[in-house]
């Protein structure tokens, strides 16, 4: 085995145009990004992220009582609303490492 081979990979993801080096560094997801790289995903969730935590939004009780006190379309009632079930939304970083834990093939 050549250890010094596996030092010198370089990040295979994340932002673009990143020359670090991984080193021993194992990410979230398993595709050989960097450390910085990596920090860098956590810190802005993918667009279906939010599309998914909207959709959800709409089935939610937090909703449900806008709708009940016809308040979906007052901006500063909706506004809180959504922060509050935001509040209770599983985290990005969180979601992210369940869903890599995930076994590979399996469907959902
Ligand atoms: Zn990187």
């Amino acid at each position: 085995m050549d250890k010094t081979k596996k030092h010198k990979r370089r990040c295979q993801g994340g932002l673009p145009k990143c020359k670090n080096y991984v080193g021993e560094y194992v990410d979230v997801d398993g595709v050989g990004c960097c450390k910085q790289c990596d920090k860098y995903v956590d810190e802005n969730p993918y667009d279906p992220y939010w599309e998914h935590m909207e959709q959800e939004f709409q089935l939610s009780e937090e909703y449900a009582e806008l709708l009940d006190n016809s308040l979906v379309d007052n901006c500063e009632a909706y506004e809180k609303a959504f922060e509050k079930y935001q509040a209770n939304y599983e985290s990005w970083p969180d979601m992210r490492r369940r869903m890599a834990k995930r076994p590979k093939g399996s469907s959902v």
